[in-house]
């Protein structure tokens, strides 16, 4: 069932697919406000059916803007220059503050659901953090949301979420031929994008400036584990 503001959204999308595509049949066309991790928006076309997805954040949107992103999505699908206006409009709407903010909550809540838990098949997250941060931070670092990414990623092994506070771990290292050492080595240098923010040096946003550098050097089996990292990446 759609509601009333679901009802009124499908007119803009209508709108757009006569407008854009200069057709006169117009398609079945489902639009559902849909709860995304952030302003998010999807649209697809499956036997000559159209599927829309708008993030439920726009639900109480200026109406001017849903009929914006409507047109902007139906461009999309079928390939045509986006409109400037809408473009405009859109804009206008996504970049007021209390939008950014309410888009970056639902990161928050909604995205973290993404994670895996942080016992692996053969390494537990939760107990190499709990070592690292007594032996490297003096129990100081706040502990993040740890998890193994659903893929066996092998060109990145780590990744800090700044917004979900988040440290994922490749599930390529979950194995019984990886050195501990090195599953710890990437944790720790994630802990370290905790402990270190980036830098603007130049208008650059530096995350690997020197004092993180030589912290990472502080890592007991430094060399050992980053000539192990270098030769992965080489295969
Ligand atoms: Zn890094």
């Amino acid at each position: 069932m759609m509601t009333t503001g679901e009802q009124t959204l499908r007119t803009y999308f209508l709108d757009a697919f006569r407008q854009v595509t200069r057709r006169s049949d117009t398609p079945e066309i489902h639009v559902a406000f849909y709860p995304f991790a952030g302003l998010n928006h999807t649209i697809r076309i499956r036997k000559q059916r159209i599927y829309a997805r708008v993030s439920d954040l726009m639900r109480d949107a200026p109406p001017a803007a849903q009929r914006a992103i409507a047109f902007i999505l139906v461009a999309k699908l079928f390939r045509r220059r986006v409109n400037s206006e809408h473009q405009a409009v859109y804009r206008q709407y996504a970049y007021q503050p209390q939008v950014v903010r309410a888009s970056e909550l639902a990161r928050r809540a909604r995205g973290r659901k993404e994670l895996t838990g942080a016992a692996g098949e053969h390494y537990d997250l939760d107990a190499i953090f709990a070592r690292l941060n007594r032996r490297y931070f003096a129990n100081a670092l706040q502990k993040p949301a740890l998890g193994w990414s659903r893929r066996r990623t092998k060109r990145i092994l780590g990744h800090h979420d700044r917004a979900h506070e988040a440290i994922v771990i490749s599930r390529s290292l979950d194995t019984p031929e990886t050195p501990e050492f090195l599953v710890e080595f990437v944790l720790y240098h994630e802990m370290l994008h905790i402990k270190h923010r980036a830098r603007t040096i130049n208008g650059r946003r530096v995350h690997h400036h020197a004092a993180f550098r030589s912290d990472e050097r502080r890592f007991a089996r430094y060399e050992e584990a980053s000539a192990w990292l270098d030769r992965l990446a080489e295969r």
